[in-house]
């Protein structure tokens, strides 16, 4: 999906209304009739019939026609303009430029301030994974169930951003965070590469242990990342730094599981180094000794719960997370939105078959498509 940066000023402010109702509607209905858009949008009945049709041609809302009535969906493409209209209100971005990433659950954007700083707009799509297994398994969602797509995107978004502020804050190496609405966050751009793309580092020692250092960081101060790969971490083009990016999936070392989680992250890494650059070490953090090492005074699992990102909202995410683990069917094209909703639950069936599969070839396949990069001066740029 495009995101238009002209369409960020070529809605008139009565579209907007109408916008606004339709998302509003979305809480409880699947299919907002026409009606409750005119009634909550509080103009002309004629009126609305052709704002929303306009809105429709592009691609802010969807028409569906169903059995009982006739009515109107928001798209990720009105959800987007949405929180991009309330960011470029707050100026904290006036302008869209091009995508950089396409991820299961996100699309990744490079967009601009007023003063032409560059950041990255990271846009949550939760609801790409069907619902479906969700909706078997476990009957939370209640009456937000026909939203869920929206509420789980933004649950994802302001998992993130509690993550990330307060990880910022304690000086972990992570982005500047600088702004979140709904299922989107707005933040400081790093001028790197993944660590998949990277070929050759001068030293692959001193970066191996500042990675594990930095999983003996989060440790100590509570948390784990939960998906520390060479996904995820960046290389600073200039100094060779990482940086960690990332967090709807980090946990508290205080989980259940913590200790599985925190493996799986150092292994992520020592497997890495092993296959790309030849490097093994006998020294990783274990995660018992990591602990009992030097906890830190500050507990950022505990600050994060304090930051209004709360014990439910996570226990709906995380409950989310592991009924599409349980039943994922990746059928990646990342093209798909909820009017495809339909036809994808169908496929999930044939997805699922395929789970096993797709999860081990996930491992080895290049996401990005590019080929690995020599971190020398003369590699080219992103
Ligand atoms: P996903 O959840 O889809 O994996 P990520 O947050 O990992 O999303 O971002 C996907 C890709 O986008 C990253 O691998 C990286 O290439 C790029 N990216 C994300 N955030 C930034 C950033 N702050 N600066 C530069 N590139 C970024
Ligand atoms: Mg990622």
């Amino acid at each position: 999906m495009k995101l238009d940066a002209t369409d960020l000023r070529y809605v008139t402010s009565e579209e907007f209304r109408v916008l606004t109702a339709v998302e509003m509607g979305s809480k409880n209905h699947e299919v907002v009739p026409l009606t409750l858009i005119t009634q909550i949008s509080g103009l002309r009945n004629g009126g609305v019939n052709k704002l929303v049709g306009s809105l429709a041609k592009r691609n802010l809302v969807s028409r569906v026609q169903n059995a009982k009535y006739d009515g109107y969906r928001l798209t990720y493409g009105g959800y987007d303009y949405l929180a991009m209209r309330a960011m470029s209100k707050r100026d904290t971005m006036t302008s869209v430029g091009n995508q950089i990433g396409v991820g299961k659950e996100s699309d990744i954007y490079i967009v601009a301030n007023a003063e032409g700083e560059e950041m990255v707009l990271k846009l949550h799509r939760l609801g790409r994974v069907s619902f479906r297994t969700i909706k078997q398994n476990r009957d939370y969602l209640g009456k937000r169930k026909s939203a869920s797509w929206m509420y789980m995107s933004r649950l994802a978004a302001q998992k993130e951003w509690a993550f990330m502020k307060i990880l910022y804050e304690h000086k972990f190496p992570v982005p500047r965070p600088i702004d979140q609405v709904r299922h989107t966050i707005l933040m400081e751009f790093i001028d790197a590469y993944p660590l998949r793309q990277v070929a050759e580092v001068e030293n692959p020692g001193k970066l191996y242990s500042s990675l594990m250092d930095i999983i003996v960081r989060f440790a100590q101060a509570g948390l784990i990342h939960g998906d520390y790969n060479e996904f995820n971490i960046l290389i600073r083009r200039d100094t060779g730094v990482p940086v960690v990016i990332d967090f709807p999936q980090m946990v508290s070392t205080s989980h259940p599981n913590a200790e599985w989680y925190f493996n799986r992250d150092v292994e992520c890494i020592r497997r890495f180094f092993k296959r790309r650059f030849r490097y093994e070490s006998n020294l990783y953090p274990r995660f018992k000794r990591t602990l009992s090492e030097g906890e830190t005074d500050f507990k950022l699992d505990v600050m994060v719960e304090a930051s209004g990102f709360t014990k439910k909202d996570q226990k709906t995410l995380d409950e989310y997370m592991e009924a599409v683990r349980e039943g994922e069917g990746d059928n990646d094209s990342g093209e798909e939105d909820e009017e495809e909703v339909e036809e994808e639950e169908e496929e999930e069936e044939v997805a699922n078959q395929q789970e096993e599969v797709e999860a081990n070839q996930h491992n080895e396949a290049d996401s990005t498509g590019g080929r690995p990069l020599s971190l020398s001066p003369s590699s080219t740029p992103r």
